[in-house]
């Protein structure tokens, strides 16, 4: 079967593990590519500019927008994020996945614009996990936290637009079913000599039809 590199768009509340599990997928991986994206939030400690996002103004942000230059954007706890299309046709080119970690309204536009992405949603084992992976981020602060789970609460009524649906309690068995999920999304495509195989197929049916039909 052909291995046609698809997307993967990995969506869901804050403090779920998602980053995680795409810096897992993506760490050594010669299938899987991070899609850094564009953001005008400010960089938390640690995060390196054009690794984690490309740290831009609203001005720039907005420019790439208005050339075309976003497969998708979206305003998330009041900063701009997008996917650069670029990130997407660059995977493509070198057979490889691309892994956006986005939120759920990048994900609805990619689902319009690139259908052949793999689209899905981690859950949280639970509410109080959540709230202590969120609390971990020394930077965000309790008006923060709560800001978050606010915004929890409405992209979980959106999981059911996903393709699949992770509970994230193990990192290690969450990555591993992401990784089989895509794969198994790309290869249930076509037989890679579906030429051949079409070719073969039509002159036996052509000999039949002249050999017992005609
Ligand atoms: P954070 O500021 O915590 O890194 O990210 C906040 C939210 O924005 C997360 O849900 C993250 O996945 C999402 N996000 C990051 N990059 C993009 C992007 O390029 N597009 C969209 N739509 N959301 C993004």
């Amino acid at each position: 079967m052909t291995n046609r590199a698809r997307p993967l768009v990995l969506a869901a509340p804050s403090g779920t593990g998602k980053t995680t599990i795409a810096h897992r997928l993506v760490d050594g991986s010669p299938d899987f590519v991070f899609s850094v994206s564009a953001t005008t939030r400010r960089p938390r400690p640690g995060e390196a500019d054009g690794t984690d996002y490309e740290f831009v103004t609203r001005e720039v942000f907005e420019g790439l927008v208005a050339e075309g230059e976003m497969a998708e954007w979206a305003e998330v706890h009041g900063e701009l994020y997008g996917t650069p299309r670029r990130n997407l046709e660059g995977a493509a080119e070198a057979g490889r996945h691309v892994v956006l970690d986005i939120d759920v309204q990048g994900a609805a536009q990619i689902r319009e614009s690139f259908p052949e992405a793999v689209r899905i949603f981690v859950l949280p084992p639970s509410g109080r996990e959540m709230v202590r992976r969120i609390g971990l981020r020394a930077s965000e602060q309790a008006p923060e936290v709560a800001r978050r789970l606010r915004s929890a609460l409405r992209e979980l009524a959106r999981a059911g637009e996903f393709h699949h649906v992770v509970v994230n309690d193990d990192l290690e068995a969450t990555v591993s079913g992401v990784q089989e999920l895509v794969h198994e999304a790309s290869q249930a495509q076509r037989p890679g000599d579906l030429d051949e195989r079409v070719r073969t197929l039509k002159k036996e049916i052509r000999d039949i039809l002249s050999d017992e039909f005609a």
